[in-house]
């Protein structure tokens, strides 16, 4: 069966409309299949949700939030069937897509329901009434790395903002999209408030990022689509919020706890086989104790052993695709050429004795961890997207806060010290949009999103409610409305 996109609360029709396979990237086998849309099918859902736009952004918050909820607990009753299209669509371990696919998208919906109710939408300011009303139509673009996730993110704060959505899911992992639809139109989300429509970048994403009647288009990806989707949306002057990639540093302090911090980056990194944006993938370690923390990390590692997706034990799947396997193969191999010296995995070395060699067939990539790792590398500065963790050594805490900050991106961090002050002073100095300290590395109660070229503007919490909402000055009418 092949699904169909969903505009105007219906699913379109799919006969003799080419579609696009969904590949399971353990076995490469065809898992389903959606529609390939294209500008003509973006025309219709925008019209859609330009329709539904009036009716929905005076329909009362109360009412919304109703709504919302009923898909929060849509989402929580298919939580089983959810995290195994997640596992089968993209990799995702089956205990880590309850927990960390399913269980976080359910978080998410909480905390923008507690910033929606919690909003005041009228305040007096000097002579004024300060308003906000709703930024209109959206366009929603998204990955496939915490697809469901990043869905909920932009449509649920969207809708909750009284804004109306056309969402673009990753072609890679569109399947819980579809379950996503089900669900809205089972919790009576009105007809056009959400549309869905399935397809690639080029066919789908491009014209729906440059679609004159959309308000604002927000975005999570690569850099490079980034740049390109604000370069469209600029040629109509359309507000944009890009989340994008990282190359997030650890600094370990000289008096960090090594064994927990060790295990602590080796989770941040590994998690969802490397593919989180926000993931710590430079280890920065001073040079007196490399030795001890090569060989710490080295330890933390080996447990993090391939295997099949659908096992409850496992904890690193494949990565999501055959395409991403081998970006990271060829960014594995620029690191090697360039001088990094494999502590963990890539053939050849000791260390892979303790790692079972990995399936032949499907996307499958065994963690690395990389020593010797210089600002020179290309490993040291390019997103890599896997299972690779480089280490670098500095010799000053203020030369481990200038390696940190020698990035183009700037989206997350951490810092490890027996000394949470200390960790604190280090944090404040690092150029990201957030940190972690001793391991604290995600709350989706705090805004979320980078600075420098890892995006523009705050996902998550009261700041990703707002990022839905316009300020308009009613000049003069303080105390009259
Ligand atoms: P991608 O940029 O290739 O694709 C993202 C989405 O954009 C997909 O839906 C794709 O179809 C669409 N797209 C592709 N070309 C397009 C075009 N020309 N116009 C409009 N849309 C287009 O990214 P990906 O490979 O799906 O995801 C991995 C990247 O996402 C990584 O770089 C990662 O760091 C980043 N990411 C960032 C965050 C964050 O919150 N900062 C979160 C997750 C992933």
């Amino acid at each position: 069966m092949i699904a169909r996109h969903l505009i105007d609360g219906r699913w379109s029709p799919s006969e003799g409309r080419p579609s696009l396979a969904v590949i399971n990237p353990a076995d490469d086998t065809e898992v389903g299949r959606v529609l390939l849309g294209d500008a003509a099918d973006v025309d219709l859902a925008v019209a859609a949700a330009s329709r539904a736009l009036p009716a929905w952004r005076s329909t009362p918050m109360t009412e919304r939030i109703a709504i919302v909820e009923r898909v929060s607990d849509g989402i929580a009753a298919q939580r089983e069937r959810l995290a195994r299209t997640l596992t089968r669509e993209m990799g995702s371990p089956i205990a880590f897509a309850r927990a960390a696919q399913v269980g976080v998208a359910l978080a998410d919906i909480a905390e923008l329901i507690a910033a929606a109710r919690a909003h005041v939408d009228r305040s007096a300011v000097s002579r004024s009434l300060v308003v906000s009303e709703p930024a209109g139509v959206v366009a929603a673009i998204t990955p496939w790395n915490f697809p469901l996730h990043q869905i909920v993110l932009k449509v649920v704060a969207a809708m909750l903002a009284g804004c109306t959505v056309v969402l673009k899911p990753s072609e890679v992992a569109p399947l819980n999209a579809v379950i996503l639809g089900e669900i809205f139109s089972e919790a009576g989300v009105p007809d056009g408030v959400i549309n869905i429509v399935f397809g690639d970048g080029p066919g789908v994403g491009a014209p729906l990022a440059a679609h004159p009647d959309v308000d604002l288009v927000t975005f999570t990806g690569s850099r490079d689509v980034g740049a390109r989707i604000a370069e469209a949306a600029a040629a109509t002057i359309t507000k944009v919020a890009l989340e994008l990639g990282g190359k997030s540093a650890a600094i370990m302090l000289d008096d960090a706890p090594i064994a927990d911090a060790a295990a602590g980056v080796v989770r941040s990194c590994f998690a969802n086989t490397g593919q989180t944006c926000a993931a710590l993938t430079r280890v920065l370690v001073p040079r007196a104790q490399q030795a001890e923390w090569e060989r710490a990390l080295v330890e933390a590692g080996r447990s993090w052993i391939p295997g099949d997706p659908e096992d409850e034990n496992t904890v690193l799947g494949p990565l999501a695709s055959s395409l991403q396997r081998d970006r990271v193969r060829a960014h594995l191999a620029h690191a090697v050429a360039d001088g990094a010296v494999p502590l963990l995995g890539l053939a050849g070395d000791p260390a892979d004795s303790a790692v079972p060699a990995v399936p032949a067939v499907g996307a499958w990539q065994e963690p690395v961890i990389l020593g010797g790792v210089t600002p020179e590398m290309r490993v040291f500065r390019d997103e890599v997207f896997g299972p690779v963790l480089t280490v670098s050594v500095y010799d000053t805490d203020a030369e481990a806060i200038e390696l940190a900050n020698d990035s183009d991106y700037g989206l997350s961090g951490g810092v490890w010290s027996a000394d949470t002050d200390r960790a604190i002073a280090v944090a404040l100095q690092v150029r990201t949009g957030t940190i972690g300290i001793n391991g604290e590395g995600l709350d989706v109660g705090a805004p979320f999103g980078g600075v420098k070229q890892s995006g523009i503007g705050r996902e998550c919490g009261v700041l990703g409610f707002e990022e839905f909402l316009e300020t308009k000055s009613v000049m003069g009418a303080s105390g009259t409305l």
